[in-house]
């Protein structure tokens, strides 16, 4: 049998496994198309972020808030799109080959640009404990797998843990009572991030308080930078 025809029967063997129709939205994929079809690569409008990392309105919400070195987000936000369809195929429905697949888009489309070629590792925004063990994975650690695939740079799945605020409170020191705030973000001590540009990834930036939370603790470290990613994030 000829080689292409092994291949031919590998592929449709594969696709046993894996996803074959697109996750923004619904339809077949053809080969060679992977989690998105390129109608919806098309389709899926773009911020173009990027290309002013200092100045754009995923950046403009962390103004005076904290120092990033960039912040870009990939597609639009719109309720009823396709962004929100592949947003919740990944969150709910176990399209993390989709969270991948934008991650490895968005990485090779950034990885020459400054501030994001200095980047040093990844970092995804951690889920709630419980949240995880029922969903099994965290998806923004599937856009960060990309990423970080793409831009040839590790990601730390675990390099900031998500405590409740009840956790927090049993503590003895009374001075690390936080007060109003619902999750503390806290550095995986097994890790060392001192000197290192680190990357903060999330799904959707909404008001930007999440990732304001566990940029904080990093930059605390001796000579660290921060920039921000996300898959998406809504546009007046
Ligand atoms: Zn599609």
């Amino acid at each position: 049998m000829a080689l292409s025809g092994l291949k031919q029967i590998a592929g449709d063997f594969a696709s046993l496994f894996f996803p074959t129709v697109c996750a923004a939205c619904n339809g077949p994929l053809v080969r060679g198309e992977v989690a998105i079809c390129t109608l919806c690569l098309m389709e899926c409008p773009r911020t173009f972020d990027e290309h002013d990392p200092v100045d754009n309105p995923a950046a403009r919400a962390f103004w005076g808030r904290v120092q990033l070195q960039g912040a870009a987000s990939l597609f639009v936000f719109t309720k009823g799109g396709k962004v929100q369809e592949l947003i919740h195929n990944l969150k709910y429905n176990g399209r993390t080959d989709a969270g991948i697949a934008a991650g490895k888009l968005f990485g090779n489309e950034i990885k020459d640009l400054t501030p994001f070629n200095t980047i040093d590792a990844v970092i995804p925004v951690p889920l709630h404990r419980d949240k995880l063990a029922k969903r099994r994975y965290n998806q923004a650690a599937c856009f960060g797998e990309g990423l970080a695939s793409a831009m040839k740079i590790p990601q730390y799945e675990h390099g900031i843990l998500r405590l409740s605020a009840t956790e927090t409170q049993t503590k003895k020191n009374r001075n690390e009572r936080w007060e109003n705030v619902e999750d503390v973000f806290t550095l995986n001590k097994k890790i060392n991030l001192k000197g290192k540009h680190i990357l903060l990834v999330d799904d959707v930036i909404t008001t930007g308080a999440t990732i304001e939370a566990c940029a904080i603790p990093i930059l605390e470290l001796e000579g660290t930078k921060v920039s921000v990613i996300s898959l998406a994030s809504a546009r007046d």
